[in-house]
């Protein structure tokens, strides 16, 4: 089977004054479509980095990504942004509405960069998804207006808006309470089986980690273990190899 996403050999090193971090290293990893995947590590480990780069908002320092097979390493930013715009629906820790407009007006805004869909394409799509989360009869209303349950709810009705392939969520349930945090990842869950879009979330929370169904452990920014749990069992978990006990990278 092809892979949704796959990383070749990705590190990412960010420039701090004359002080070099290395956010990531050497990572190689892929995701086969219709996952519920969950990146775990503490924090500062690399997650929003890792999640950043599938999401082709920032560059590997060095290494190829692909995204459904097609490499993304060398893309213009214009290119980027049609990507993203087609393939890939984002929802964050803070939700990051737009204050000012309505849920319906946020679920429709990553929709009004494409213009092969008219006004009447945009007001279906929203509605159709604003039901999905169960916030039809809140279309109108401003975020300042919803609880913060909610506001996660517009936030993944705008990312499943685009019917992207891939869904990122950067720590999607760090700013709810526990009971709204998992009535989230059960909502993410069902969309996950029921329209087969590939989640990938990171979290650092147990209770988290036990939804997905493929994981990935993540410290100081190199992948310390794969596991996968079949329906009713418990996680089977793969040790990754160190950078350092893998074949020395191809030089292009
Ligand atoms: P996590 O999401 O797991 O908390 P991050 O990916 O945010 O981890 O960060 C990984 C490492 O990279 C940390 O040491 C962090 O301080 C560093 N880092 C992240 N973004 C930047 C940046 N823009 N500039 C400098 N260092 C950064
Ligand atoms: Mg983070």
């Amino acid at each position: 089977m092809s892979s949704v996403v796959r990383i070749e050999r990705v590190s990412r090193e960010y420039q701090l004054g004359d002080q070099t971090v290395r956010a990531l290293n050497d990572i190689t990893l892929a995701i086969e479509p219709g996952v519920f995947l969950a990146i775990s590590g503490p924090s500062g480990s690399g997650k929003t980095t890792l999640l950043n780069l599938i999401g082709c908002i920032d560059h590997p320092s060095s290494g190829d990504i692909y995204i459904n097979e097609d490499n993304v390493s060398h893309k213009s930013a214009n290119e980027l942004a049609d990507l993203r715009a087609r393939s890939i629906g984002f929802i964050f820790q803070t939700f990051n509405l737009l204050p000012v407009l309505s849920a319906a007006e946020n679920v429709e805004y990553p929709l009004l960069r494409r213009k092969d869909l008219t006004a009447a394409d945009r007001q279906r799509r929203v509605d159709y998804f604003l039901n999905i989360v169960g916030l039809s009869s809140y279309a109108n209303n401003r975020p300042n207006q919803l609880s913060g349950g909610q506001r996660q709810r517009v936030a993944i009705a705008r990312a499943l808006a685009v019917k992207p392939a891939i869904v990122l969520a950067d720590e999607p349930t760090a700013n709810l309470d526990k009971a709204t945090g998992i009535d989230i990842l059960r909502l993410m869950k069902k969309i996950n089986e029921h329209l087969g879009t590939t989640f990938i979330f990171s979290t650092h929370d147990q209770k988290v980690i036990d939804h997905a169904n493929r994981l990935i452990k993540i410290e100081d920014g190199a992948i310390k273990a794969f596991g996968i749990r079949r329906p009713k069992s418990n996680w089977q978990m793969v040790r990754a190899p160190s950078p350092a006990a893998r074949p020395a990278a191809h030089h292009s």
